[in-house]
């Protein structure tokens, strides 16, 4: 197996942004004023919505403890259909 070579430079926070965005600006920013930025962001965004999905699934079990309850409350009593 042939080792593949990484591509990606190591970046530094403080060294300029090497990517396509950057080249078109005046002034070039630093990478965690860049890219870094943007992959806090979409950290950020994942986290949010790893606890969003943790939240529904914590709602959903409770929902579904309520209905189980609901189905042993008609099962101890029964609903009388004149
Ligand atoms: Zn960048």
């Amino acid at each position: 197996m042939p080792t593949i070579k990484r591509k990606h430079i190591k970046l530094k926070r403080n060294s300029i942004c090497p990517c396509d965005e950057n080249d078109k600006r005046e002034k070039p920013l630093k990478y965690k004023n860049c890219c870094l930025k943007e992959v806090r962001n979409s950290e950020q965004q994942i986290r949010m919505l790893h606890h969003h999905d943790k939240r529904v699934s914590k709602a959903k079990k409770e929902m579904d403890a309520a209905i189980e309850r609901d189905n042993q409350y008609a099962i101890d009593h029964p609903i009388i259909i004149p």
